[in-house]
């Protein structure tokens, strides 16, 4: 007797842990796997996911009949025992299916099925399995002729035996076959191989110790438990790492729906949700809300005079300036449209606004940029119009809007580079930005 053969503590929990473990493991990864297989449709996860559910399933009548765990004495049968059976099935079926996977990754790897053939496969498949398992199990407990063909007359037998040897060449040529045929190249793959190889030292371990609760069937029992959670692992952390490109990717996204490309202020999208909102709050509140409508002067012409990558540059700087000024937590500076800028302020009186827009452009003013087709300074200036309105239940948010655009056609029209507000009677007033700042 080896040090494999050492008699440790029997701890009568620990095979139906070890049990529970094995069959949770397989069947989550065989049910992991075909969900993999209903998105990408492809033929070597199918057979991976029989060969985890064959695996998951075949414990079931294994521990059934394995004695001393649920079932009695007579369920598990005379010598020789069932469960050596069942568990001979187990492995070497596991280590079947894993050839045939290899062989369907090597040959078919990157075959899609349609989408009906996986639908369906993913229906007929686990009761296929079923159906086999259920089958094997019934094998091993009346079958006992065929038994005594297999492995001899006791477990001893099946050491030296002809099928011990055959499980472990099966195992043996499934660890090669997987690595050959997926060089690791997933990490799946590579927990797929992982596994594999726990596989086999779980099986010369086993058939090595000739005893139950030995040292070398208590090493066999951890390492099984390893093998069947090692693909598992790999899929969790697949998945961790899945949900945080999502994260990712859902952030992007935001971005580009509702982020302006060329400035990086709010879109018009933005703009128009938040403005529905402030607008609705507004009028819950009983508060006034104010909106800046702005549009560059003259910038046809800029475009046409310095070409449109030097107009492009010019939004960027023209949007900076307008953020720079607009800093209080509520208000929005977006762009909305072409060469026109709006600035959302909630809770804003006219002189409030007023403010606003003679800080912006100001600071467009500041920042000197040559336009000298059209303009009278010789600089880009912007046209603003100013609505500062109390809404009352039931108005519509597009008001707002029409008044600062009529306030910004006055601007224009009485000479450009000026702020126009639009009085609460809907009157525009014009103010030239020489008289006010
Ligand atoms: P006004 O003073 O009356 O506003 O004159 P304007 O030339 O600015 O007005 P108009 O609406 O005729 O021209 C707007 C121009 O803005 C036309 C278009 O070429 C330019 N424009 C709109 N979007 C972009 C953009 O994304 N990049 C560049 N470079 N130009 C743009
Ligand atoms: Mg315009
Ligand atoms: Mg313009």
């Amino acid at each position: 007797m080896g040090a494999s053969g050492w008699p440790l503590p029997q701890l009568a929990a620990f095979l139906p842990f070890y049990a529970g473990i094995v069959i949770f493991a397989n069947l989550l990864t065989a049910y992991l796997l075909a969900a993999q297989f209903r998105v990408t449709r492809l033929l070597p996860v199918a057979v991976l996911s029989a060969a985890y559910l064959y695996s998951g399933l075949i414990v079931i009548p294994h521990a059934l009949v394995l004695p001393g765990l649920v079932s009695t004495r007579e369920l598990a049968g005379p010598e020789p025992r069932p469960a050596a059976l069942m568990w001979l099935l187990w492995h070497g079926g596991f280590a079947t299916l894993v050839v045939l996977y290899a062989w369907v990754e090597w040959r078919f790897g990157k075959t899609k099925l349609p989408k009906a053939a996986a639908i369906g496969w993913n229906i007929l498949m686990p009761a296929a399995v079923t159906a086999v398992v259920g089958l094997f199990g019934l094998l091993a407990v009346r079958g006992r002729g065929l038994f005594l063909l297999l492995v001899g007359d006791d477990r001893g037998q099946l050491a030296h035996g002809m099928a011990g040897w055959a499980i472990i060449l099966a195992s043996l040529v499934a660890l090669g076959a997987v690595v050959a045929a997926t060089r690791c190249r997933t990490l799946g793959q590579l927990g797929l191989s992982l596994a594999m190889l726990a596989g086999l030292f779980e099986v010369m371990l086993t058939i090595g110790a000739d005893s139950r609760f030995s040292l070398g069937w208590y090493a066999a029992r951890v390492i099984g438990m390893v093998a069947s959670g090692a693909v598992l692992a790999m899929f969790l952390y697949e998945i961790v790492r899945l949900y945080h490109r999502l994260a990712d990717v859902n952030d992007l996204l935001e971005r580009l729906a509702f982020v302006d490309g060329l400035t990086g202020l709010a879109n018009r999208r933005q703009f128009d949700q938040r403005l529905e909102a402030e607008w609705a709050r507004a009028i819950r509140d009983e508060k006034p809300i104010g909106l800046v409508m702005m549009d560059v002067d003259f910038f046809k012409n800029f475009n046409d005079r310095y070409g449109h990558p030097a107009g492009d540059e010019c939004l960027r700087q023209v949007a900076r300036a307008v953020a720079s000024v607009v800093r209080r937590p509520g208000d929005l500076a977006a762009r909305y449209g072409g060469e026109e800028f709006a600035v959302i302020l909630p809770e804003t009186e006219e002189e409030g606004a007023a403010h606003v827009a003679n800080s912006v452009a100001e600071a467009i003013r500041r920042l000197a940029l040559r336009h000298e087709a059209g303009t009278t300074l010789g600089v880009v200036t912007v046209s603003q119009g100013i609505a500062v309105l109390r809404p009352k239940a039931g108005d519509s948010w597009d008001l707002l809007k029409v008044i600062a655009d009529e306030a910004l056609y006055e601007a224009k029209k009485a000479g450009r580079n000026r702020m126009a507000i639009a009085a609460n009677r809907f009157e525009a007033d014009s103010i030239p930005l020489s008289d006010t700042g």
